[in-house]
């Protein structure tokens, strides 16, 4: 569907957990607690919100988190977020320790494509960033997937580090798109959350980097996604170089995009609380919703022949339809001030 500024909205976000098993500085630091499970969306109430999405032209999917691979049944979901009628694409965001062990799932239930969030290849820096030891985890997953031909792309998030921390080495990032077919992303810190304490990187400078290095970097502009990101492409790298530069570039006048958090609060945008709780829509029914309108246990999508569920899907369709007209206009991450989101990007969803 449009929205009141005529953007149309056809990707939504979904965390589905907000714990992870890593402790990045920027998103999760030791310290932070996680929600208790009753107050997670179960697996059902996570499709019934994808149908009702899907009912009003929500056509692609990611699921995040939290570490998405962290939740039991994720590559169960991402079976039946494929399953619901109008969606199209259904990916995955990890921070890859897992993907070796669960590509085979993900590849069964029929994932669309992989991100990978890896902001360094330096084993160390790795180490100081997420508090875990696993760079070599990664890249194992990462080698597992291109061979598997499945679309990979890497996600680094770019920003001026404190002096302790030492600039990182962006140009190695750069050239794992000239050792595997596979995008890579450099993604402005925004001010969400432990981000704040991170002072954006202007995206101009590693652009700048690799130019000098890379005379022959001309802007691709070919499709890559569903995304922001401005690619360009490197004559001799099989992927490209992409940027999503929230601050500098900002772009919010093409956001085609809804977030739901693990908790079920479906949110506009990054920058304000503004947005709808769909878990309130779906529990206060629940106890109306009869045993017949479950599928061995699943939900029933074609709720049409089940009069509770029907009513489920129109609460869901008010509430996000709504949510959706309310949109803003535009983030404010330039007068952090005037933001009005406070949660951390884990709770959030990435
Ligand atoms: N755990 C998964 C992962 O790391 O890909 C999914 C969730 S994580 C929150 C999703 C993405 O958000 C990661 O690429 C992470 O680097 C990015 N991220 C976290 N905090 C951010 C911030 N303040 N600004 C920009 N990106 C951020
Ligand atoms: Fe976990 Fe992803 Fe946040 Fe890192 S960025 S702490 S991997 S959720």
């Amino acid at each position: 569907m449009n929205d009141s500024y005529g953007r149309t909205i056809d990707y939504m976000r979904i965390s589905i957990t907000d714990r992870c098993n890593l402790r990045c500085r920027y998103c999760m630091p030791y310290g932070i607690s996680s929600v208790t499970p009753e107050d997670i969306l179960t697996l059902e109430e996570i499709q019934a919100v994808a149908i009702a999405g899907a009912s009003l032209g929500i056509r692609h999917i990611k699921v995040t988190g939290g570490e998405p691979l962290a939740r039991k049944g994720c590559c169960q979901l991402i079976g039946m977020l494929k399953s619901v009628p109008g969606i199209e694409n259904v990916t995955i965001t990890t921070n890859g320790i897992f993907l070796s062990r669960f590509l085979d799932p993900l590849l069964e239930a029929g994932i669309d494509g992989i991100n990978i969030s890896l902001d360094t290849t330096d084993r160390k820096r790795y180490q100081e960033i997420t508090g875990t030891d696993g760079l070599f985890q990664v890249l194992a997953g990462l080698e597992k997937a291109v061979f598997r031909k499945i679309p990979v792309k890497i996600n680094a998030v770019s920003a001026l580090w404190e002096a302790d921390y030492g600039q990182r080495d962006w140009m190695a990032i750069a050239r794992l798109a000239a050792k595997y077919p596979v995008d890579v992303r450099f993604i402005e810190m925004m001010p969400i959350g432990y981000g704040r304490h991170f002072k954006p990187l202007d995206h101009h400078e590693i652009l700048a980097g690799l130019k000098k290095e890379y005379p022959g970097i001309r802007e691709d502009e070919t499709v890559h996604g569903f995304g922001p990101a401005l690619y360009y492409q490197v004559p001799s790298f099989q992927g490209s170089i992409g940027f999503i530069s929230a601050i500098h570039g900002k772009f919010c006048a093409s956001c085609n995009r809804v977030r739901l958090t693990a908790q079920g609060f479906l949110k506009t945008c990054l920058c304000y609380e503004d947005g709808a709780d769909l878990r309130s829509v779906l529990r206060g029914g629940q106890q109306e919703r009869s045993g017949n309108c479950l599928e061995n246990g699943h939900w029933n999508w074609n709720y049409k022949d089940c009069p509770e569920d029907k009513k489920l899907q129109e609460g869901l369709i008010t509430a996000i339809s709504q949510a959706i007209q309310l949109k803003p206009k535009n983030h404010c991450f330039e007068r952090p001030e005037q933001m009005t989101e406070r949660h951390n990007m884990i709770d959030i969803g990435g």
